[in-house]
């Protein structure tokens, strides 16, 4: 019985430290930093420029809370922009009711949003944020409707709709 542990370990030790060097580069850091010189704003001027609650989810990668979001029903022509720094992300019309309690698209405005995987629940997940500000946004899966098949699932309060 030792002889068996005691080899088996042997084996394992190799592979666990080849399976680190492998995982290590998907490290990440807990933010995104900003594409654009302009929006590389300190704690405090972000905190200046939105509530504490927005501040929580687009400069901490927090999460609000399913069905809190007003703009979870909102069912109006118009777009979505970035509740950090404006930029259009979504278009109402690839807006869907996904039934997690979040507002879901099944696309985004070309180059508007960049991802990176994160390990917060563990599994990784698929993060994405403004590609201009660097603000946390939701995360993307890949269980929505066609034709892309993606379903960003995102946080009301970092977004701002401006109707049509
Ligand atoms: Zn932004």
């Amino acid at each position: 019985m030792n002889q068996f542990l005691s080899r088996r370990t042997f084996i394992l030790i190799p592979i666990m430290s080849f399976l680190k060097t492998i995982f290590k580069p998907m490290q990440v850091l807990a933010f995104s930093l900003a594409s654009k010189e302009e929006w590389n704003l300190s704690k405090s001027e972000w905190k200046t420029r939105l509530s504490p609650e927005s501040y929580y989810i687009l400069r901490e990668e927090g999460t609000e809370r399913a069905f809190s979001s007003p703009l979870n029903n909102e069912k109006r022509k118009g777009v979505f922009h970035c509740a950090g720094c404006g930029l259009p992300l979504f278009l109402s019309d690839k807006k869907f009711d996904s039934g997690t309690g979040w507002p879901s698209f099944w696309d985004s405005i070309q180059g508007s949003v960049e991802t990176k995987v994160d390990f917060k629940l563990i599994v990784p997940r698929t993060e994405y944020h403004c590609s201009r500000c660097g603000g946390h946004q939701g995360h993307v899966f890949n269980d929505g409707p066609l034709p892309t098949g993606k379903r960003y699932c995102n946080n009301g309060l970092a977004l701002k709709f401006v109707p049509d």
